[in-house]
């Protein structure tokens, strides 16, 4: 586990980029996340929906809750009444189903929509020709109970820092280009970055990043 002088160094580099942290629990305890949550940190990521509910009942209810995993259609109903962000929406019909729940829930739902920039074929997401063509026929008056704050990336899991650089610099640019559509009232959000990358990403244009063993220690 981080000590404290080290997360407050952490958030006052990612301050300066002006980055937000969200401290990925996945497979940690409740322990574990309210040494954090004593430092101050309200944002924690999960990646499996019933670990996301058995957590959520553990913790004091400030925290904000963000899904960051692979996120199945038929699980939805189990978060859209209380999490934060969904950053890993990468199809349309999971959009559907998020819309659908979140009016059942009676609140509007913040997603990212995760975009495939990698180079290794392991990883989800909208292809990003796909996403443009999505985005130009998207209308608002459609999914009422949604609100698509911005993008989510992952890089290629490899120490060619180059490459790295340039798939962060790619989402970037799809990023803008969006925004530049004009479309969405709220599109302000960009997560990249990890733990070992999670630097690369705040110098590309990152205002999120999602960090978890460098926080906790290493998963199993
Ligand atoms: C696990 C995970 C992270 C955090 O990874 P670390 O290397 O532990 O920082 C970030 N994003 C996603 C989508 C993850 O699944």
């Amino acid at each position: 586990m981080i000590s404290e002088i080290a997360f407050k160094e952490l958030l006052r580099n990612l301050d300066a980029h002006k980055a937000q942290l969200v401290a990925v629990s996945k497979t940690k305890t409740a322990e574990e996340i309210s040494v954090l949550y004593g430092y101050g940190q309200r944002i924690f990521g999960e990646n499996y929906v019933q670990e996301l509910r058995e957590k959520a009942r553990l913790l004091p209810n400030d925290v904000q809750w963000h899904f960051i995993g692979h996120l199945q259609k038929n699980k939805v109903k189990y978060i859209a009444p209380f999490v934060a962000l969904i950053h890993s929406v990468d199809s349309e019909d999971l959009l559907h189903e998020i819309e659908k729940q979140a009016r059942k829930a009676n609140r509007i739902v913040s997603v990212l929509l995760e975009v495939f920039i990698a180079s290794e074929d392991t990883k989800h997401g909208w292809e990003q020709q796909d996403l443009i063509r999505f985005m130009e026929s998207f209308s608002q008056e459609a999914f009422p109970h949604v609100c698509i704050r911005g993008l989510m990336g992952m890089a290629s899991f490899t120490h060619d820092e180059s490459l790295v650089s340039k798939e962060f610099s790619q989402l970037n640019t799809i990023f803008n280009q969006l925004k530049t559509m004009g479309k969405l009232n709220e599109f302000d959000t960009l997560s990249m970055g990890m733990s070992s990358d999670y630097e690369i990403a705040i110098n590309q244009g990152s205002n999120m990043v999602r960090i978890g063993s460098m926080l906790f220690g290493s998963r199993n």
